[in-house]
């Protein structure tokens, strides 16, 4: 059975064998392809991050083998399970989305390669210490909240600029730029008008950043919107349910 992929159901069909991942994987890269090439971008300039909350191990390696080797995950103790589970898998990388509770930062320095949601200086403490535990490094997205919403994880636009002026003394954590969860709605042009936000504060940065700081990535657009994010500047695409299949529950709680 096959279900089309469109605005209302985002959603892929329940994948179960590593032909469903690469099929949902590549129709996935087309559309980026599709959106890229539209927008005068480059394809090759942004990164899809496959995300595989609560996908449970079985089919995970399944989408490994159809060449997934990169993970967004959203809750720590879960990155921590999987990545012991799959620890036989060479090269295998996790990337933690969702908001991080300080005395969980040891999960995300020892098994984590890319935190997306750091948002303030109590969690960047946090993670410098246990990464120099591990003797690890972490690439790092500054999560801002750019739809207004009290629900919603990250920084207010404003604080950004004084947040990142704090974060060289860590050294562990190398600034790569700012992660986004645009709002959830059907109106494109407010989903379109975080994006815009998030774009203008990173161009902000580029200029006013401290010394030795590169703040050039967006993380932005999931299933449902990632077109748009695109069209806007997106560099990284955080795509869960377009090529897993739907998720019983609603697990976005950033
Ligand atoms: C779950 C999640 C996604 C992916 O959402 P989909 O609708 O499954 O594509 C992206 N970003 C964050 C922060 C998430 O928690």
């Amino acid at each position: 059975m096959t279900l089309p992929l469109n605005a209302s159901s985002p959603a892929a069909t329940h994948a179960n064998s590593t032909e469903d991942f690469a099929r949902n994987l590549a129709s996935i890269k087309t559309r980026i392809d599709v959106a890229a090439r539209k927008a005068g971008r480059d394809p090759a300039s942004i990164r899809l991050l496959p995300v595989s909350k609560t996908v449970p191990e079985d089919r995970l390696r399944l989408a490994i083998a159809a060449g997934m080797d990169f993970l967004g995950e959203n809750k720590v103790q879960e990155v921590a399970r999987k990545a012991e589970l799959l620890a036989d898998i060479p090269g295998l990388k996790f990337s933690v989305i969702g908001s991080l509770q300080t005395n969980k930062a040891k999960y995300v320095a020892k098994f984590a390669d890319e935190f997306q949601a750091l948002e303030n200086v109590r969690q960047a403490a946090a993670l410098q210490n246990r990464l120099e535990i591990e003797d690890r490094q972490l690439d790092v997205f500054v999560q801002v909240n750019t739809s207004d919403e009290d629900s919603k994880s990250g920084l207010a636009p404003a604080d950004v600029q004084a947040f990142v002026e704090e974060l060289p003394q860590f050294d562990r954590l190398h600034i790569k730029g700012l992660m986004t969860l645009a709002l959830f709605s059907d109106d494109k042009d407010a989903v379109r008008a975080c994006f815009v936000r998030l774009r203008e504060l990173r161009d902000m940065l580029r200029d006013s950043a401290p010394a030795g700081m590169h703040i050039e990535e967006l993380s932005m657009g999931m299933s449902g919107d990632f077109e748009l994010a695109i069209e806007e500047g997106s560099t990284v695409v955080r795509v869960g349910q377009g090529i897993f299949g739907a998720r019983e529950l609603p697990t976005v709680n950033n």
